[in-house]
């Protein structure tokens, strides 16, 4: 029941769970608005009893009994800080435009955080009861960002909706099921539990405590865990309606008492078998933290593939600049620099001071963040730190985009460049210790060399690749052996082997990649 940290389910196992929510847009648009309205449409809230607690997250029941949880912490930091902690909670993002005011900075932030994370988005056209509201603009708008709404033939869902008033809600709803009924959510509820931290404080009276939504599993009172570098045992759960409950499944949110300290948001929980792997895992995830980024270039023998294999690698970055001119240049001639292997995806790009906002996106994404005659803002200039985000100022174009050029060959494998120096046919094999074989060769076409790398084919099919590792004429050890003579070779590391296969010989050269 208790399974490695991260591993993946079994399908059979896999039962539908409820969809999560984020809510995002700029400020004054109406999140909070509409958070409180949609939580105000749940049915069981009222029953229950219960009074409204703000933990994070809430779930509302629809009138149908489906189940919604969504995120109370509006915003992109949250969900991009989230993001750079390992932690797409996020299943779709409800991005909150008000109709009267329109695409605001904050609103295109919000779709280049959603793009980044590669979340489905509904747009939410709020504040429609306005007389001034113009929702037809709203989705034009949307298009200069490629986002196309169903309206406009696209396929992202949209809905006009008045927090205020409370119209369009049900309508939201029935969207946000769609989506989620599209993407089959699905958890392993028969397992131990893992989660992430959504937030986390010191109560007074209660100690340290985490609100923390339930990705697998179910989490019991009574649970040992790690959350982050933290570990504790369940005390007591508490959640959205403020009632203690014996456990939390998937896609729960629930406030978490018995911790050692206090977790950071994002952070991870696993339920553990004891104290001791408790200790484990704690342990584990500080190396992890520890762990300096590597870039993870593709080996020479996934090179060799990489004709037939038609993944680009992605060279991700954050651009800001000065002014609108500088910006548009800078985008344009990055997405030149880009080749059939290796891609540059600007995830956000803008004009101002570098924000915490471009930082989060940066981190989340691992992507350096590039400042055009614009520095960072004092708190931004602080969560870069942390998050050990590679700001670059430039003040030339060509400076930047040389820089840039040459780190994207650097992450791509060199250049194999193979020439075949020779062929023989092998005459007889011999065994030679136990990967080795000895074969008697007749050179066919230029040279054997001893070192040289080989093929061996049998009807033009590559049976297995070796070296030579010594090379004979007679009694004697020889260094090369020309065409239209025999010598006997070790063959390192060669188990299919038979007289009347060919060995192709060849010169491996490797070269650095320039773009
Ligand atoms: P947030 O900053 O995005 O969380 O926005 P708020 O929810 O705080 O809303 C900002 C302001 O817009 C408040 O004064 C709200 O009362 C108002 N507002 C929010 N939704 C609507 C709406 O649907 N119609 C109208 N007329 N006003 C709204």
């Amino acid at each position: 029941e208790i399974g490695i940290e991260g591993d993946v389910d079994a399908p059979e196992t896999l039962q539908q769970r409820a969809p999560v929510v984020t809510i995002m847009g700029h400020v004054d648009h109406g999140k909070t608005s509409l958070l409180d309205a949609l939580r105000g449409t749940d049915v069981v809230a009222g029953e229950s009893g219960g009074i409204t607690q703000h933990i994070g997250a809430y779930q509302v029941t629809t009138k149908g009994g489906e189940v919604i949880t969504f995120l109370d912490t509006p915003g992109h930091e949250a969900f991009s800080e989230m993001r750079a902690r390992g932690a797409n909670v996020t299943d779709i993002v409800i991005l909150v435009v008000a109709a009267d005011d329109g695409l605001m900075p904050q609103t295109i932030e919000a779709i280049n955080h959603t793009k980044a994370a590669g979340v489905p988005m509904i747009v939410a056209i709020n504040k429609c009861d306005k007389p001034e509201a113009n929702p037809q603009k709203v989705r034009e708008r949307l298009l200069e960002h490629e986002i196309v709404v169903e309206d406009m033939g696209g396929e992202v869902q949209d809905v006009q909706v008045s927090a205020l008033k409370k119209t369009g809600l049900d309508e939201l709803i029935e969207k946000i099921l769609l989506q989620a009924e599209v993407m089959e959510l699905s958890a392993n509820p028969d397992r131990a539990a893992e989660g992430n931290v959504i937030e986390a404080q010191l109560d007074k009276g209660r100690g340290a405590v985490a609100t923390v939504l339930v990705r697998k599993g179910v989490l019991k009172v009574g649970d040992t865990f790690v959350i982050g570098a933290e570990s504790g045992k369940v005390r007591a759960l508490v959640n959205d309606k403020g009632q203690n409950v014996k456990t939390a499944g998937p896609s729960t949110p629930v406030e978490v008492l018995g911790l050692s300290g206090v977790p950071r948001a994002g952070d991870q929980l696993t339920v553990v078998e004891n104290e001791a792997r408790a200790r484990e895992v704690a342990a584990y995830r500080q190396e992890q933290a520890t762990k300096k980024r590597t870039t993870s270039a593709p080996t020479s023998f996934e090179h060799m593939f990489s004709a037939l294999n038609t993944t680009v690698i992605e060279y991700p970055v954050v651009v800001k600049g000065d002014v609108q001119g500088s910006v548009e240049a800078i985008v344009t001639s990055l997405n030149r620099i880009s080749t059939d292997e290796i891609k540059v995806r600007v995830l956000h790009a803008g004009v101002g001071a570098i924000t915490e906002s471009d930082v989060t996106l940066a981190a989340a994404s691992r992507a350096p963040l590039i400042g055009f005659n614009v520095r960072p803002n004092a708190k931004a200039r602080q969560l870069a730190e942390r998050e050990k985000i590679s700001l670059r100022y430039y003040d030339v174009i060509y400076d930047l985009l040389e820089e840039v050029r040459g780190e994207m060959a650097g992450q791509l494998a060199p250049e194999r460049i193979e020439t075949i120096v020779g062929r023989a046919e092998v005459l007889q094999v011999f065994p030679a210790g136990k990967k080795d074989k000895a074969a008697g060769l007749l050179v066919l076409d230029g040279i054997i060399r001893k070192g040289l790398a080989a093929r061996l084919t049998r009807d033009d099919v590559i049976v297995s690749r070796t070296n030579i590792a010594s090379l004979r004429r007679f009694k004697d050890d020889v260094s090369e052996v020309r065409a239209g003579m025999e010598c006997g070779a070790v063959l390192q590391d060669t188990n299919d082997i038979k007289a009347g296969d060919t060995l192709e010989l060849f010169e491996v050269e490797e070269r650095a990649r320039t773009l």
